[in-house]
Protein backbone atom coordinates (compact mmCIF):
# COMPACT_ATOMS: atom_id res chain seq x y z
CA UNK A 1 0.00 0.00 0.00
CA UNK A 2 1.05 3.37 -1.27
CA UNK A 3 1.41 6.75 0.96
CA UNK A 4 -1.72 8.64 0.42
CA UNK A 5 -1.63 12.44 1.31
CA UNK A 6 -4.95 13.58 2.66
CA UNK A 7 -8.56 12.38 3.10
CA UNK A 8 -9.61 9.12 1.57
CA UNK A 9 -13.14 10.10 0.16
CA UNK A 10 -15.48 7.34 1.17
CA UNK A 11 -18.59 8.09 -1.37
CA UNK A 12 -19.94 4.84 -1.21
CA UNK A 13 -23.83 4.89 0.18
CA UNK A 14 -23.03 3.42 3.70
CA UNK A 15 -20.73 3.20 5.36
CA UNK A 16 -20.69 6.65 5.56
CA UNK A 17 -18.50 9.54 6.58
CA UNK A 18 -18.81 9.73 10.05
CA UNK A 19 -18.37 13.46 11.60
CA UNK A 20 -15.07 14.04 14.10
CA UNK A 21 -17.25 15.05 17.05
CA UNK A 22 -19.12 12.08 16.62
CA UNK A 23 -15.46 9.59 16.80
CA UNK A 24 -14.79 12.11 19.48
CA UNK A 25 -18.02 11.51 21.42
CA UNK A 26 -17.26 7.86 21.49
CA UNK A 27 -13.51 8.05 22.40
CA UNK A 28 -14.70 7.23 26.46
CA UNK A 29 -14.14 4.84 28.74
CA UNK A 30 -16.63 1.38 28.25
CA UNK A 31 -19.44 1.95 31.64
CA UNK A 32 -21.33 -0.03 33.41
CA UNK A 33 -24.30 -0.87 31.46
CA UNK A 34 -25.81 -1.69 34.21
CA UNK A 35 -25.36 1.83 36.35
CA UNK A 36 -27.39 4.88 36.77
CA UNK A 37 -25.52 6.78 34.05
CA UNK A 38 -26.20 4.29 31.21
CA UNK A 39 -30.00 4.95 31.97
CA UNK A 40 -30.12 8.47 31.34
CA UNK A 41 -28.04 7.31 28.16
CA UNK A 42 -30.20 4.99 27.19
CA UNK A 43 -33.58 6.92 27.52
CA UNK A 44 -31.79 9.56 25.72
CA UNK A 45 -30.77 7.58 22.56
CA UNK A 46 -34.06 5.89 22.53
CA UNK A 47 -36.44 9.10 22.96
CA UNK A 48 -34.09 10.53 19.95
CA UNK A 49 -34.85 8.32 17.52
CA UNK A 50 -38.44 8.35 18.05
CA UNK A 51 -38.20 11.59 16.77
CA UNK A 52 -36.11 10.59 13.92
CA UNK A 53 -38.61 7.65 13.09
CA UNK A 54 -41.39 10.66 13.29
CA UNK A 55 -42.87 7.57 16.18
CA UNK A 56 -44.72 7.71 19.17
CA UNK A 57 -44.41 4.08 19.80
CA UNK A 58 -41.72 2.48 20.18
CA UNK A 59 -38.17 1.90 18.99
CA UNK A 60 -35.72 -0.59 20.10
CA UNK A 61 -31.76 -0.64 19.41
CA UNK A 62 -29.91 -4.08 18.57
CA UNK A 63 -26.44 -3.82 18.71
CA UNK A 64 -26.46 -5.41 15.32
CA UNK A 65 -26.36 -4.92 11.71
CA UNK A 66 -29.13 -3.77 9.45
CA UNK A 67 -29.30 -7.39 8.64
CA UNK A 68 -30.41 -8.30 12.17
CA UNK A 69 -32.90 -5.69 12.13
CA UNK A 70 -34.97 -7.20 9.33
CA UNK A 71 -34.59 -10.53 10.53
CA UNK A 72 -36.11 -9.00 14.37
CA UNK A 73 -38.99 -7.17 11.96
CA UNK A 74 -40.03 -10.89 10.80
CA UNK A 75 -39.43 -13.16 13.91
CA UNK A 76 -41.26 -10.20 15.99
CA UNK A 77 -44.49 -10.75 14.10
CA UNK A 78 -44.99 -13.73 12.12
CA UNK A 79 -45.19 -17.65 12.74
CA UNK A 80 -43.50 -20.67 10.66
CA UNK A 81 -44.97 -20.67 7.19
CA UNK A 82 -47.10 -17.26 7.24
CA UNK A 83 -47.01 -15.85 3.52
CA UNK A 84 -45.47 -12.03 3.24
CA UNK A 85 -45.46 -10.32 0.15
CA UNK A 86 -42.11 -8.88 -1.20
CA UNK A 87 -41.38 -6.17 -3.66
CA UNK A 88 -38.56 -6.73 -5.69
CA UNK A 89 -37.14 -3.56 -6.01
CA UNK A 90 -33.28 -4.43 -6.31
CA UNK A 91 -30.60 -6.23 -4.17
CA UNK A 92 -31.48 -4.97 -0.98
CA UNK A 93 -35.04 -5.96 -1.64
CA UNK A 94 -33.92 -9.63 -2.86
CA UNK A 95 -31.28 -10.08 0.15
CA UNK A 96 -34.41 -9.64 2.50
CA UNK A 97 -36.64 -12.02 0.58
CA UNK A 98 -34.01 -14.56 0.73
CA UNK A 99 -33.85 -13.89 4.47
CA UNK A 100 -37.61 -14.25 4.75
CA UNK A 101 -37.23 -18.08 3.10
CA UNK A 102 -34.37 -19.01 5.05
CA UNK A 103 -36.36 -18.13 8.03
CA UNK A 104 -39.28 -20.07 6.65
CA UNK A 105 -41.65 -17.95 5.78
CA UNK A 106 -43.17 -18.37 2.18
CA UNK A 107 -42.70 -15.73 -0.06
CA UNK A 108 -45.18 -14.07 -3.08
CA UNK A 109 -43.02 -11.61 -4.76
CA UNK A 110 -43.99 -8.86 -6.90
CA UNK A 111 -41.08 -8.80 -9.45
CA UNK A 112 -39.35 -5.38 -10.74
CA UNK A 113 -36.98 -4.28 -12.90
CA UNK A 114 -33.99 -2.91 -10.53
CA UNK A 115 -34.77 0.77 -12.31
CA UNK A 116 -38.42 1.17 -10.09
CA UNK A 117 -40.18 1.67 -6.71
CA UNK A 118 -42.72 -0.82 -5.27
CA UNK A 119 -45.74 -0.62 -7.14
CA UNK A 120 -48.35 0.28 -4.72
CA UNK A 121 -51.39 -0.82 -7.42
CA UNK A 122 -49.91 -4.22 -7.78
CA UNK A 123 -49.41 -4.54 -3.71
CA UNK A 124 -52.72 -3.60 -3.82
CA UNK A 125 -54.32 -6.29 -6.63
CA UNK A 126 -52.38 -9.07 -4.58
CA UNK A 127 -54.03 -8.06 -1.64
CA UNK A 128 -57.27 -7.55 -3.16
CA UNK A 129 -56.67 -10.68 -4.34
CA UNK A 130 -56.38 -12.63 -1.18
CA UNK A 131 -59.67 -12.97 0.17
CA UNK A 132 -58.44 -15.81 3.33
CA UNK A 133 -56.02 -12.91 4.22
CA UNK A 134 -52.82 -15.61 3.76
CA UNK A 135 -51.04 -12.79 3.62
CA UNK A 136 -49.32 -11.87 7.00
CA UNK A 137 -46.80 -8.82 5.80
CA UNK A 138 -46.11 -6.61 2.83
CA UNK A 139 -42.14 -6.06 3.07
CA UNK A 140 -41.10 -2.47 1.06
CA UNK A 141 -37.61 -1.70 0.55
CA UNK A 142 -37.81 2.53 1.03
CA UNK A 143 -34.73 3.45 -0.99
CA UNK A 144 -33.16 0.45 -2.60
CA UNK A 145 -29.71 1.16 -2.14
CA UNK A 146 -28.39 -1.12 -4.98
CA UNK A 147 -30.33 1.46 -7.86
CA UNK A 148 -30.81 4.92 -6.01
CA UNK A 149 -34.47 4.34 -6.07
CA UNK A 150 -36.91 5.37 -3.48
CA UNK A 151 -40.52 3.75 -3.08
CA UNK A 152 -43.21 5.94 -1.95
CA UNK A 153 -44.84 4.32 1.14
CA UNK A 154 -47.57 6.72 1.62
CA UNK A 155 -49.58 5.59 -1.73
CA UNK A 156 -48.47 1.75 -0.26
CA UNK A 157 -50.35 2.38 3.00
CA UNK A 158 -53.15 4.07 1.28
CA UNK A 159 -53.70 0.84 -1.60
CA UNK A 160 -53.49 -1.71 1.70
CA UNK A 161 -56.16 0.29 3.00
CA UNK A 162 -58.46 0.30 0.15
CA UNK A 163 -57.97 -3.69 -0.26
CA UNK A 164 -59.22 -3.62 3.52
CA UNK A 165 -56.39 -6.28 4.05
CA UNK A 166 -55.12 -6.38 7.40
CA UNK A 167 -51.04 -6.96 6.56
CA UNK A 168 -48.52 -5.59 8.30
CA UNK A 169 -46.23 -2.94 6.51
CA UNK A 170 -42.85 -3.23 7.28
CA UNK A 171 -39.99 -0.76 5.75
CA UNK A 172 -36.61 -0.86 5.68
CA UNK A 173 -35.16 2.36 5.79
CA UNK A 174 -31.47 1.85 6.30
CA UNK A 175 -30.69 4.31 4.20
CA UNK A 176 -33.17 6.86 3.80
CA UNK A 177 -33.47 7.26 7.50
CA UNK A 178 -32.67 10.88 8.04
CA UNK A 179 -31.81 11.68 4.57
CA UNK A 180 -35.22 11.35 2.68
CA UNK A 181 -38.37 12.38 4.36
CA UNK A 182 -39.96 9.54 6.27
CA UNK A 183 -42.77 9.03 8.66
CA UNK A 184 -43.73 5.79 10.61
CA UNK A 185 -46.71 6.89 12.44
CA UNK A 186 -48.26 9.38 9.35
CA UNK A 187 -47.78 6.56 6.85
CA UNK A 188 -49.09 3.76 8.92
CA UNK A 189 -46.40 1.31 8.91
CA UNK A 190 -46.22 -0.82 11.32
CA UNK A 191 -42.17 -2.02 11.45
CA UNK A 192 -39.34 0.03 10.30
CA UNK A 193 -36.38 -1.02 10.55
CA UNK A 194 -32.82 1.20 9.89
CA UNK A 195 -29.31 1.03 10.86
CA UNK A 196 -26.59 2.67 12.05
CA UNK A 197 -24.04 3.51 9.63
CA UNK A 198 -26.19 5.43 6.71
CA UNK A 199 -28.16 8.82 7.04
CA UNK A 200 -27.09 8.35 11.00
CA UNK A 201 -23.97 9.60 10.47
CA UNK A 202 -22.35 6.45 12.58
CA UNK A 203 -19.54 3.39 12.14
CA UNK A 204 -22.15 0.52 11.84
CA UNK A 205 -23.03 -2.32 14.54
CA UNK A 206 -26.38 -1.15 15.44
CA UNK A 207 -29.81 -2.22 13.77
CA UNK A 208 -33.35 -0.58 14.97
CA UNK A 209 -37.10 -1.36 15.05
CA UNK A 210 -39.80 1.45 15.30
CA UNK A 211 -42.69 -0.25 16.24
CA UNK A 212 -46.18 0.05 15.63
CA UNK A 213 -49.40 -0.80 17.97
CA UNK A 214 -50.34 -3.38 16.08
CA UNK A 215 -46.76 -4.85 15.40
CA UNK A 216 -46.55 -5.24 19.23
CA UNK A 217 -50.57 -6.80 19.40
CA UNK A 218 -49.01 -9.64 16.44
CA UNK A 219 -46.10 -9.62 18.69
CA UNK A 220 -48.45 -11.04 20.99
CA UNK A 221 -49.44 -14.26 19.24
CA UNK A 222 -46.39 -14.97 16.74
CA UNK A 223 -44.38 -18.27 17.19
CA UNK A 224 -41.16 -17.38 14.91
CA UNK A 225 -38.52 -18.65 17.44
CA UNK A 226 -36.93 -15.62 18.52
CA UNK A 227 -34.72 -14.92 21.91
CA UNK A 228 -31.81 -12.30 20.82
CA UNK A 229 -33.87 -10.24 18.76
CA UNK A 230 -37.42 -10.75 21.15
CA UNK A 231 -38.36 -7.32 21.54
CA UNK A 232 -40.68 -8.65 24.54
CA UNK A 233 -37.10 -9.26 25.90
CA UNK A 234 -35.99 -5.74 25.11
CA UNK A 235 -39.20 -3.18 25.71
CA UNK A 236 -39.34 -3.98 29.59
CA UNK A 237 -35.87 -2.86 30.35
CA UNK A 238 -36.22 -0.01 27.65
CA UNK A 239 -38.68 1.63 29.45
CA UNK A 240 -36.02 2.54 32.47
CA UNK A 241 -32.87 2.81 29.95
CA UNK A 242 -31.32 -0.46 30.26
CA UNK A 243 -30.89 -3.36 27.94
CA UNK A 244 -31.04 -7.43 28.35
CA UNK A 245 -27.78 -7.28 27.48
CA UNK A 246 -24.83 -5.60 27.02
CA UNK A 247 -25.10 -2.73 24.21
CA UNK A 248 -22.73 -1.07 22.28
CA UNK A 249 -22.75 1.31 24.45
CA UNK A 250 -19.87 3.28 22.72
CA UNK A 251 -21.99 4.10 19.72
CA UNK A 252 -24.80 4.80 21.67
CA UNK A 253 -22.54 7.85 22.52
CA UNK A 254 -21.88 8.37 18.94
CA UNK A 255 -25.75 7.94 18.51
CA UNK A 256 -26.30 10.72 21.40
CA UNK A 257 -23.68 12.90 19.56
CA UNK A 258 -25.58 12.63 16.26
CA UNK A 259 -28.99 13.26 17.22
CA UNK A 260 -28.03 16.23 18.88
CA UNK A 261 -26.63 17.60 15.37
CA UNK A 262 -29.83 15.94 13.21
CA UNK A 263 -32.41 16.86 15.84
CA UNK A 264 -30.83 20.38 17.76
CA UNK A 265 -28.39 21.70 15.85
CA UNK A 266 -29.79 20.94 11.71
CA UNK A 267 -33.17 20.06 12.08
CA UNK A 268 -34.43 16.89 10.50
CA UNK A 269 -35.74 18.77 8.18
CA UNK A 270 -33.00 21.32 7.26
CA UNK A 271 -31.12 18.08 6.86
CA UNK A 272 -33.45 16.56 4.50
CA UNK A 273 -33.69 19.31 2.28
CA UNK A 274 -29.49 19.40 2.24
CA UNK A 275 -29.61 15.86 1.16
CA UNK A 276 -32.54 16.79 -1.54
CA UNK A 277 -29.86 19.93 -3.17
CA UNK A 278 -26.75 17.23 -2.83
CA UNK A 279 -29.00 14.95 -4.74
CA UNK A 280 -30.18 17.24 -7.23
CA UNK A 281 -26.37 18.72 -7.92
CA UNK A 282 -25.28 14.94 -8.24
CA UNK A 283 -28.01 14.18 -11.32
CA UNK A 284 -27.56 17.44 -12.82
CA UNK A 285 -23.62 16.28 -13.59
CA UNK A 286 -24.96 13.00 -14.24
CA UNK A 287 -26.46 14.52 -17.12
CA UNK A 288 -23.69 16.87 -17.76
CA UNK A 289 -21.72 14.12 -18.18
CA UNK A 290 -24.22 12.55 -21.07
CA UNK A 291 -24.70 9.51 -18.78
CA UNK A 292 -27.83 8.10 -17.87
CA UNK A 293 -29.40 7.48 -13.71
CA UNK A 294 -30.29 4.23 -13.32
CA UNK A 295 -33.89 5.18 -11.81
CA UNK A 296 -36.23 5.59 -14.45
CA UNK A 297 -38.94 7.58 -12.67
CA UNK A 298 -38.28 11.60 -11.69
CA UNK A 299 -40.41 10.91 -8.84
CA UNK A 300 -38.33 8.29 -7.25
CA UNK A 301 -35.35 9.67 -7.29
CA UNK A 302 -33.14 8.84 -4.16
CA UNK A 303 -31.94 11.84 -2.18
CA UNK A 304 -29.35 9.31 -0.50
CA UNK A 305 -27.49 7.99 -3.54
CA UNK A 306 -27.11 8.29 -7.15
CA UNK A 307 -26.54 4.59 -9.44
CA UNK A 308 -24.82 5.65 -12.92
CA UNK A 309 -25.44 3.33 -15.76
CA UNK A 310 -21.96 2.71 -18.04
CA UNK A 311 -22.06 3.52 -21.15
CA UNK A 312 -22.28 0.13 -23.27
CA UNK A 313 -18.71 -2.15 -23.31
CA UNK A 314 -17.38 0.07 -20.36
CA UNK A 315 -17.01 -1.33 -17.13
CA UNK A 316 -18.13 0.06 -13.72
CA UNK A 317 -15.53 -1.59 -11.93
CA UNK A 318 -12.83 -1.30 -14.50
CA UNK A 319 -14.07 2.73 -13.29
CA UNK A 320 -14.31 2.53 -9.82
CA UNK A 321 -10.32 1.08 -9.95
CA UNK A 322 -8.85 4.00 -11.71
CA UNK A 323 -10.73 6.17 -9.35
CA UNK A 324 -9.34 4.55 -6.19
CA UNK A 325 -6.03 4.12 -7.63
CA UNK A 326 -5.52 7.56 -8.95
CA UNK A 327 -7.80 9.73 -6.53
CA UNK A 328 -8.20 7.83 -3.47
CA UNK A 329 -11.98 7.76 -3.82
CA UNK A 330 -14.10 4.76 -2.73
CA UNK A 331 -17.28 5.24 -4.80
CA UNK A 332 -20.46 2.04 -4.47
CA UNK A 333 -20.05 -1.22 -6.76
CA UNK A 334 -23.04 -2.66 -8.61
CA UNK A 335 -24.81 -5.10 -6.57
CA UNK A 336 -26.15 -8.37 -8.42
CA UNK A 337 -27.42 -7.92 -11.45
CA UNK A 338 -26.09 -4.32 -11.73
CA UNK A 339 -22.40 -5.75 -11.70
CA UNK A 340 -19.96 -3.87 -13.39
CA UNK A 341 -22.99 -1.82 -15.27
CA UNK A 342 -23.59 0.79 -12.80
CA UNK A 343 -21.47 2.94 -10.41
CA UNK A 344 -22.95 4.32 -7.03
CA UNK A 345 -22.30 7.58 -6.00
CA UNK A 346 -23.30 7.93 -2.21
CA UNK A 347 -24.46 11.81 -1.16
CA UNK A 348 -26.13 11.07 2.81
CA UNK A 349 -24.95 11.05 6.23
CA UNK A 350 -22.30 14.05 7.04
CA UNK A 351 -21.76 15.89 3.68
CA UNK A 352 -21.79 19.04 2.18
CA UNK A 353 -21.11 21.28 -1.29
CA UNK A 354 -17.75 20.84 -1.36
CA UNK A 355 -17.65 17.41 -0.51
CA UNK A 356 -19.62 16.89 -3.59
CA UNK A 357 -17.76 18.68 -5.96
CA UNK A 358 -14.37 17.22 -4.78
CA UNK A 359 -16.56 13.75 -5.43
CA UNK A 360 -17.92 14.83 -8.71
CA UNK A 361 -14.49 16.19 -10.04
CA UNK A 362 -12.89 12.64 -8.87
CA UNK A 363 -15.39 10.45 -10.66
CA UNK A 364 -15.14 13.30 -13.97
CA UNK A 365 -11.54 12.78 -13.71
CA UNK A 366 -11.78 9.17 -13.58
CA UNK A 367 -14.22 9.19 -16.38
CA UNK A 368 -11.54 11.22 -18.69
CA UNK A 369 -8.63 8.49 -17.06
CA UNK A 370 -10.34 5.57 -17.67
CA UNK A 371 -11.48 6.03 -21.33
CA UNK A 372 -15.33 6.21 -20.64
CA UNK A 373 -17.33 8.47 -23.46
CA UNK A 374 -18.80 11.14 -21.71
CA UNK A 375 -18.55 15.16 -21.95
CA UNK A 376 -16.56 16.76 -19.29
CA UNK A 377 -19.42 19.34 -18.33
CA UNK A 378 -20.99 17.72 -15.40
CA UNK A 379 -19.36 19.10 -12.44
CA UNK A 380 -19.61 22.77 -14.34
CA UNK A 381 -23.23 21.55 -14.00
CA UNK A 382 -23.42 20.94 -10.87
CA UNK A 383 -21.30 23.62 -9.57
CA UNK A 384 -23.80 26.12 -11.55
CA UNK A 385 -26.78 24.88 -9.45
CA UNK A 386 -25.59 25.06 -5.94
CA UNK A 387 -24.22 28.69 -6.69
CA UNK A 388 -27.14 29.54 -8.04
CA UNK A 389 -25.23 30.83 -11.25
CA UNK A 390 -27.39 30.21 -14.20
CA UNK A 391 -26.01 27.73 -16.45
CA UNK A 392 -26.09 29.38 -20.27
C1 LIG B 1 -27.12 -1.34 3.83
C2 LIG B 1 -28.50 -1.85 3.62
C3 LIG B 1 -28.92 -3.07 4.17
C4 LIG B 1 -28.01 -4.01 4.88
O1 LIG B 1 -27.60 -3.50 6.09
P1 LIG B 1 -26.39 -4.21 6.86
O2 LIG B 1 -26.11 -3.28 7.99
O3 LIG B 1 -25.27 -4.35 5.88
O4 LIG B 1 -26.86 -5.54 7.32
C5 LIG B 1 -30.25 -3.43 3.98
N1 LIG B 1 -31.11 -2.65 3.30
C6 LIG B 1 -30.72 -1.49 2.75
C7 LIG B 1 -31.72 -0.66 2.01
C8 LIG B 1 -29.41 -1.05 2.89
O5 LIG B 1 -29.03 0.11 2.33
Amino acid sequence: MSFRGGRHFLQIPGPTNVPDRVLRAMDMPTMDHRGPDFAVLGRQVLDGMKRVFRTEGAVVIYPGSGTGAWEAALVNTLSPGDRVLMCETGQFSTLWTQLAKRLGLEVDLIAGDWRSGADADAIGARLAADKGHAIKAVCVVHNETSTGVTSRIAPVRKAMDAAGHPALLMVDTISSLASIDYRHDEWGVDVTIAGSQKGLMLPPGLGFNAIGARALKAAESSRMPKSYWAWSEMLGPNEKGYFPYTPATNILYGLREALVMLLDEEGLDNALARHDRLAEATRRAVRGWGLEILCRNEAEYSASLTAVTMPAGHDADALRKVILEKFDMSLGAGLGRLAGKVFRIGHLGHFNELMLMGTLAGVEMGLAAAGVPHKPAGVQAAMAYLSGRRND
